[in-house]
């Protein structure tokens, strides 16, 4: 396996120990049956390395999103895929970030001790997509309740979920002075409210990840729900946007350690025309390029989380972080596919269900375009595109 240790290592072995109870026997399975990795995932709450950012005072260890970042890679990096666990990592950011203290106290200590799941976050809706500020969700407010109606689309985990940070319109945006503004967030008890009020609907897709269509029908939450400022959701939502940008980059870097040490080893030992394939330079030059990507998004990983964790800006660092990861995790699964030949399309050799699980990162949680768009608008000064 490639890589020298670094400060992360004792964590890493940690990770490592508890991720290698799950070989890729277990994955492959879970994949083939398009179910949830259950065990796996109560693993991960009991041992308490899904509430890694959770400050002491609320039961958390209160460990950095550099360390957090490296329990995401590390799980990829084991072959397993955080796409069915992530959102525990960072939708409690924003109770942490805009809660009261009543509802911190209420939600945070559940959460850090694993019994208490966090999963899912509501905000991306059928007919705006990326368009965010145009949502049409609405939450509004009747005596000590909202009531909220409208759809949701692409919402995951909401089936292996206790919570659910959720986004709505709480006034028109015919009414406010900027889009960005009348937006709100709530956390929805999901246990409460699927089936008075919420309808899930799961989506079949390409990777096996648990998300869903929602539908609102006068769902009701509690006035003690809202997070934060009425209106201001909208800016709650982005605050946590940066830590997630990275730990998501940190998954990718796990993914493409992983394509470089199956497509190195694989290289080594097949051996056509009387030697092993990895001696011709073809095979190896794309193994080698795509390691050579993989640190460099590594380097700008770790940029983010020192910035986040001293508490600066680090919106660019964060934003060229997940660019660079997804990018560099894409070609190396291509080259880890092309260098396994046919097999690469056997699923006994998981190289498919991890080439077809790091392709995502190109599109959610947000896609690549949108970076570019950020970075020319907020970085480079351009005129805004959209
Ligand atoms: C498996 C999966 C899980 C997901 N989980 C969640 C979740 O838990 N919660 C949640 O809220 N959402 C979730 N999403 C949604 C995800 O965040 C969106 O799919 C993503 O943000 C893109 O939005 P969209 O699909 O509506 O694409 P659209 O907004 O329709 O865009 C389609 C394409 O056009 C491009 N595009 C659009 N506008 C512009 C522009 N102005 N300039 C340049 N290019 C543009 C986009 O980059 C994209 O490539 C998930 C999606 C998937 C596939």
């Amino acid at each position: 396996m490639y890589k020298d240790p670094d400060q992360y290592q004792e964590l890493r072995d940690a990770v490592r120990k508890l991720c290698a109870q799950f070989p890729d026997e277990y994955f492959r399975e879970v994949d083939e049956n398009r179910g949830y990795p259950e065990a796996f995932v109560d693993a991960l709450l009991e041992a308490g390395w899904l509430g890694a950012m959770i400050p002491e005072e609320f039961g958390g260890p209160g460990l950095g999103l550099a360390e957090a970042s490296v329990i995401m890679e590390e799980i990829n990096r084991s072959g397993g895929n955080s796409g069915a666990v992530h959102g525990q990592m960072y939708n409690m950011g924003t109770l942490l970030r805009h809660g009261s203290q009543a509802q911190k106290e209420k939600y945070l200590p559940a959460i850090a001790a694993g019994k208490l799941r966090i999963q899912s976050m509501g905000v991306t809706e059928p007919t705006t997509g990326t368009d965010t500020t145009k949502l049409k969700t609405t939450a509004v407010k009747k005596g000590d309740r909202y009531v909220v109606n409208g759809q949701k689309v692409w919402i995951s985990r909401v089936q292996h979920s206790d919570l659910m940070i959720l986004l709505a319109r709480t006034t028109p945006l015919s009414e406010v002075k900027k889009k960005s503004e009348g937006m709100s967030v709530f956390i929805v008890d999901l246990r409460e409210a699927i089936g008075k009020g919420l309808t899930v609907r799961p989506i079949r897709n390409m990777v096996n990840h648990e998300t869903n269509e929602l539908f609102f029908e006068d769902l009701e939450i509690p006035e003690e729900n809202l997070i934060g400022t009425e209106g201001q959701g909208f800016k709650h939502i982005l605050d946590g946007l940066n830590p997630e940008r990275v730990l998501i980059a940190a998954e990718c870097i796990g993914d493409g350690y992983w394509f470089v040490d199956r497509a190195t080893k694989y290289a080594n030992e097949r051996i056509v025309f009387d030697r092993p394939i990895g001696k011709n330079q073809g095979v190896q030059f794309p193994i080698a390029e795509s390691l050579i990507e993989i640190e460099a998004a590594n380097l700008m990983r770790f940029q983010a989380c020192s910035l986040y964790d001293s508490n600066q800006p680090c919106g660019a660092q964060s934003n060229m972080a997940k660019y660079l990861a997804a990018k560099a995790s894409w070609e190396a699964a291509n080259a880890c596919l092309q260098t396994h030949g046919g097999f690469g399309f056997a699923n006994e050799y998981d190289v498919e269900r991890k080439f077809r699980e790091t392709r995502l990162y190109q599109v959610a949680p947000i896609s690549t375009n949108m970076i570019l768009a950020y970075m020319a608008e907020h970085v480079l000064g351009l005129p805004r595109s959209y």
